[in-house]
């Protein structure tokens, strides 16, 4: 069990939970203890082994389920809300999350059919082709079938400059278009989810806002890193491995890696690929095979901040964008 962190109005009790995934160590999630009551920032994963992790973390607090009063989370991810059915099954409290996680968490049916369309358009467009419209399938029936992992709860929504349970909401979008972020009062302390991640590069995914437009996620998660530096906070406690001290060095590992990827990109389009799906097979290689939905984003999120900063435009033919060097 991870020790507790006392900070001068209130404790941490960080769960963490060995990772599922082959690219992230642990998956993390965090019990607040203050005076006025017990919240849990996020709620790891949806399995026995977690739940007894937070279970025994509720017992080092010496409470018990019962005494919990809020779960608030950081954004609407799998490995960040999995428990929060089984612990409103015991205990009916209050979700906290930003708007944009609501359609997400609820799984809306209009909703659900926008993103759908959304992507089937997308990945045409882009040039995907053949393996796009496999991809597409996929996807369709994965969201599909995911239609019982709804949360059928009230949703509090919140944002920026929202004040609950001792902490501000800041809103760190680019992860995911409702990443937010929770600064203590003292400005000392920020949970982060996954804005920034040590030891592992976090992806910009490309989704659709509730009006179906594509967000500008590359330069929307720029923008969230350089905030996360100005918070000034001491420590960033995260969604996946170790909390982090060196904020401002971190993120300009990350920016510069961003960098390099748009220079990259600026080159290959310059040498005369011209089709997004082909710039991303370039580049990923095998990746664009096995990890199709993940590198197209990470390629179409930076061409559209190419073409922000108007370094790139582009054109469409015969129903696919093609870009060129402006
Ligand atoms: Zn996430």
């Amino acid at each position: 069990m991870a020790e507790a962190i006392r900070q001068q109005t209130y404790t941490i009790y960080p769960i963490i939970q060995p990772g599922i995934y082959p690219t992230l160590k642990t998956i993390n999630f965090y019990l607040i203890r203050r005076p006025e009551g017990l919240a849990l920032i996020d709620a790891g994963v949806d399995t026995d082994d977690c739940m007894e992790r937070f279970e025994d973390t509720l017992k080092q607090a010496g409470a018990d389920i019962r005494d919990l009063d809020a779960i608030l989370l950081t954004h609407h991810h799998e490995d960040h809300v999995g428990l929060v059915p089984r612990i409103l099954e015991k205990r009916d409290i209050p979700v906290y999350a930003h708007r944009d996680a609501v359609p997400r968490l609820r799984l809306d049916r209009e909703f659900l059919e926008m993103r759908l369309a959304f992507f089937k358009q997308l990945y045409i467009e882009m040039g995907g082709g053949d393996r796009g419209a496999e991809r597409f399938t996929k996807m369709e029936e994965t969201i599909r079938n995911s239609a019982q992992n709804a949360l059928r709860t009230e949703i509090i929504e919140i944002g920026e400059g929202d004040r609950l349970f001792g902490f501000e909401v800041i809103e760190t979008p680019g992860h995911s278009p409702d990443s937010i972020t929770f600064l203590d009062a003292a400005g000392r302390v920020a949970f982060t989810g996954d804005v920034l991640i040590d030891g592992s590069s976090v992806n910009a995914i490309i989704d659709p806002a509730a009006n179906g437009s594509r967000l500008p996620s590359v330069s929307q998660q720029r923008r969230s890193l350089e905030r996360l530096v100005n918070l000034g906070a001491d420590v960033l406690y995260t969604g996946h491995h170790e909390p982090i001290r060196n904020t401002a060095g971190l993120v300009r590992d990350r920016i510069s890696r961003m960098d390099r990827k748009c220079e990259k990109l600026l080159g290959l389009i310059g040498s005369g690929i011209t089709v997004p799906a082909k710039l991303t097979e370039t580049y990923y290689k095998d990746l664009y095979r096995t990890q199709f939905p993940l590198v197209m984003s990470e390629i179409i999120g930076h061409l559209d901040y190419l073409e922000e900063q108007g370094k790139i435009s582009k054109s469409m033919e015969d129903g696919v964008w093609h870009y060129k060097l402006a």
